[in-house]
């Protein structure tokens, strides 16, 4: 079976994503489950899933699934990402952010299939922490990250080389990417003397950069690279922003010299949604409120919350938090909703008043994976993840690098 390529974010999907990052057009009923087709924005998802299943109601894709889960027994394990909707989160047997689905599919010897309920570039960094024998399924292959697309490889490739080139043997520069990047850029750091983060152990990972070279060039999160840097005490002015659509970067050789940090100008469109005026209006409204947010909001945002961390922290923080206490959150909508479900002692809410969930997180819908498990049951496999043996070994050395931190 031929595994399907993944489709970065055409001209015509973007367009379709305003739907969900666009306060005036995000649909507030977006997270009501639907059959495929009524989903507004299907249009830009992938399109060769069999007709039959555009139709099903939420009911009959529940028992589908359900049938096809129990045909294929200890076969499967289902990865879901805490920004899954519901409706597909319900089927995980193991859920996290991407530092601990990692862990969990490095996990996974026995199984012949993970289907990972997340994004593109995770299901490529499980198929490359799992055995051989262990074939990596994306319901959707659209499914990617708006941030993880600012990072195109040659983009890179091209800045490293002139970075390299203006700081000769004056210093060392050791690049480090956030594990939402593609499997190329992985592999770029890994030959290169260099590491893989997650939001859950970025301060880690600059400590192990900081330790073998003088500066850290750090992508595709700027938020994430900036929040950390000066948390670990390095000014802002120590970060310069490489803007990979003008030449240059738009920095001078001089910048490039005196930054500890080089920050890749990207932002991940969900996070960066979250304002100072939307924590001043939640402590207006409710005093005493504690603000938690994801480390890929605005440097001001963080600033100005009570605190910050991975979504596993933001998950530790308000289930173990007192009852009768009030939580404002800065991510996503799916897991603020399921926090307030599952804390009903706890007033928690989303600082966000317009709801819209991870545009691309969202293309996960029941239908695709009811669609790629009854081909499993039938013995054909759909929308496998395959990441190239050069690229999985270097990918491999960056990745292993961070999970070996203590
Ligand atoms: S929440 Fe942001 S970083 Fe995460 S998958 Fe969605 S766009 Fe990418």
């Amino acid at each position: 079976m031929t595994a399907l390529t993944y489709r970065p974010l055409a001209a015509q999907d973007a367009e379709r994503l305003a739907l969900y990052s666009d306060p005036d057009t995000c649909p507030a009923d977006a997270l009501v489950p639907v059959p495929l087709i009524q989903e507004p924005a299907f249009i830009s998802w992938q399109q060769d899933i069999p007709r039959a299943y555009l139709e099903m109601a939420p009911e009959e894709l529940d028992v589908r699934i359900s049938r096809a889960r129990a045909a294929l027994g200890t076969k499967l394990v289902i990865l879901g990402h805490h920004y899954q909707r519901d409706e597909v989160i319900k089927y995980a047997d193991f859920t996290g952010d991407s530092f601990k689905l990692s862990q969990h599919a490095a996990a996974q010897e026995h199984a012949e299939f993970v289907l990972f309920c997340g994004v593109h570039f995770m299901a490529e960094s499980a198929d490359i922490l799992t055995n051989p024998g262990v074939r990596v399924i994306l319901p959707n292959m659209a499914a990617g990250c708006s941030m993880a697309d600012m990072a195109d490889p040659d983009d890179v490739y091209a800045a490293w080389d002139e970075i390299t080139g203006i700081l000769g043997d004056e210093a060392t520069v050791i690049p480090l990417t956030y594990m939402n990047s593609a499997a190329s850029l992985k592999s770029f750091v890994g030959e290169r003397n260099g590491i893989v983060c997650t939001s859950s152990n970025a301060q880690k990972t600059f400590a192990w950069a900081f330790e073998r070279g003088d500066k850290i060039l750090f992508f595709p999160d700027q938020h994430l690279g900036r929040n950390t840097g000066y948390q670990m005490g390095i000014p802002l002015e120590d970060m310069v922003l490489w803007n990979w659509r003008i030449p240059s970067g738009g920095l001078t050789p001089d910048q490039i010299r005196k930054a500890k940090v080089i920050l890749w100008q990207g932002h991940c469109s969900t996070h960066q949604r979250f304002s100072v005026e939307q924590i001043k209006k939640a402590r207006e409204e409710h005093p005493g409120v504690n603000v938690i947010v994801h480390p890929e909001c605005r440097w001001e945002v963080v600033q100005a919350a009570d605190d910050y961390g991975s979504t596993e922290k933001i998950i530790k923080a308000v289930s173990e938090a007192p009852a009768g206490t009030t939580w404002a959150v800065g991510t996503e909508i799916n897991l603020v909703n399921r926090l307030a479900r599952q804390n009903p002692d706890k007033t928690v809410f989303c600082l966000d008043p317009v709801v819209c969930p991870c545009s691309t997180m969202y293309r996960i819908h029941p239908a695709y994976i009811a669609w790629v498990l009854e081909g499993l049951v039938q013995g054909h496999v759909v929308n496998e993840i395959i990441v190239d043996q050069e690229t999985r070994k270097w990918s491999l050395v960056a990745l292993e690098r961070m999970l070996a931190l203590p």
